[in-house]
């Protein structure tokens, strides 16, 4: 009996330590982060802001602050994540809308320069692989370099020359030590000898990454083969060139170009990861493949050589490579073929404008609602033209202009949203 009796006092004490919480701690979160987002104090704020959501997470006017603090901080891994995540949020309110425009002005800055790569082409699978900037220079152990010509080693560094002269931040290094090499370079003869008269195949080297089973990658083996299949030594061009394309799989380009003026590009497609050249002019890392490796070494890795990565200046993936804007675009192009179809709807384009909106292209936005009125019929169709004119409005923050087209859907339909947007409008147009 004591013993109930007992529980039963925890019991309320804790109930009553839960609602104190609720009731006092929002207010003093949310006016202390209002406090420090009004004195541009943004760190700060999305501090506070990220604790009164932990108190009320759907709380739009929070919402909406924490992603203006976000955008308005430097846009490091973490700031990036959390505008990716707002953007990606269920609830369609005032924040998801303007975190979503947000990102896409970020993957444009991010991108700014970088635009033509083969990005996409460089992962491995859904993985981004590529050693720790800090381990540069990635150390080499070359094996058994004494069976093979002597030009075969000064092209293979030559290689490894260009592309330390073409990036800023790629360095190999030869190393006698094999335990702690990252790449490690073998000659073997593993070339079958061609079928008589027919044209012959070959290869003249593979990469294989060495990854662990908890994602580390360990090691990056470079093989050559020693002699094509006739038995003849390769040029110094065919060491050069493929060492050239080699090295970049070692650095983490793990797919290939498919335009083929890129060092990357593969002219064996039945085995991607294998290499078979047939050029015979002395090949530079182009535009495309510079771009494509200083990308990949600024997103997050999912594999990489150490653990505890400091992401901090990296970028999160999702936003280069989410999959929310090739959405939006095949929405788009999905819409562009309804309205073809049925240019007498008004529907078509009111959705089209939402796409657009979401996409950052606010003037095509309110273009489609105009044409959108054109055919509105039904009062339903006319209330969405107003409630998302209302909705384009306070985003842009005009919210004079917001709060009139808010009035006009709710004098077409009553609606708890309506009533919910006007609020807001009020309580945004007084800051
Ligand atoms: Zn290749």
């Amino acid at each position: 009996m004591l013993r109930k009796f007992l529980l039963l006092i925890l019991t309320a004490l804790l109930l009553f330590l839960i609602w104190d919480r609720t009731s006092i701690s929002y207010p003093y979160y949310y006016s202390k982060a209002k406090k420090a987002y009004n004195a541009s104090q943004y760190s700060v704020a999305i501090k506070y802001f990220d604790r009164a959501l932990s108190v009320k997470p759907n709380d739009s006017a929070s919402r909406l602050y924490y992603a203006y603090s976000l955008a308005k901080s430097e846009h490091n891994y973490y700031v990036q994540k959390a505008l990716y995540d707002i953007s990606q949020s269920e609830i369609n309110d005032p924040a998801t809308q303007f975190a979503t425009q947000e990102i896409v002005s970020v993957k444009k800055e991010i991108m700014k320069g970088l635009e033509d790569n083969y990005i996409f082409n460089a992962l491995s699978g859904q993985d981004i692989v590529h050693w720790d900037i800090n381990s540069f220079p990635l150390k080499v152990f070359i094996t058994n370099q004494n069976i093979v010509p002597e030009y075969y080693i000064d092209n293979i560094k030559k290689a490894m020359i260009q592309w330390t002269n073409r990036t800023s931040f790629v360095k190999f290094e030869i190393t006698n030590d094999k335990k702690n090499a990252q790449i490690y370079i073998e000659f073997k003869n593993f070339n079958k000898s061609c079928p008589e008269n027919e044209f012959c195949h070959y290869t003249v080297a593979h990469t294989t990454p060495v990854i662990t089973s908890s994602n580390l990658l360990k090691r990056m083996n470079l093989t050559f083969s020693i002699t094509n299949p006739n038995g003849e030594n390769y040029s110094d061009l065919e060491i050069f060139n493929t060492a050239l394309h080699e090295l970049g799989h070692t650095l983490g380009i793990m797919g290939h170009s498919d335009n083929s003026s890129d060092v990357m590009y593969a002219s064996n497609d039945k085995a991607s990861d294998i290499y078979a050249i047939y050029r015979s002019e002395q090949q530079y890392l182009t535009i495309r493949d510079l771009n494509t490796v200083v990308l990949l070494y600024r997103l997050a890795p999912t594999i990489t050589n150490v653990r505890g990565y400091s992401k901090t200046n990296l970028y999160y993936p999702e936003i280069i490579l989410g999959d929310s804007n090739v959405i939006l675009e095949k929405k788009l192009l999905e819409l562009q073929k309804y309205i073809k179809n049925y240019p007498n709807l008004s529907s078509g384009y009111i959705n089209i404008s939402s796409v657009y909106a979401n996409l950052g292209e606010i003037d095509m936005a309110f273009l489609s609602l105009k044409q959108a009125e054109q055919f509105a019929n039904s009062e339903d169709e006319k209330y969405l033209i107003a409630y998302n004119r209302a909705i384009l409005y306070f985003n842009s923050k005009n919210y004079a202009e917001a709060l009139n087209y808010a009035n006009e859907a709710k004098n077409i339909k009553r609606s708890s949203e309506i009533d919910q947007l006007i609020d807001d409008i009020n309580r945004f147009a007084e800051n």
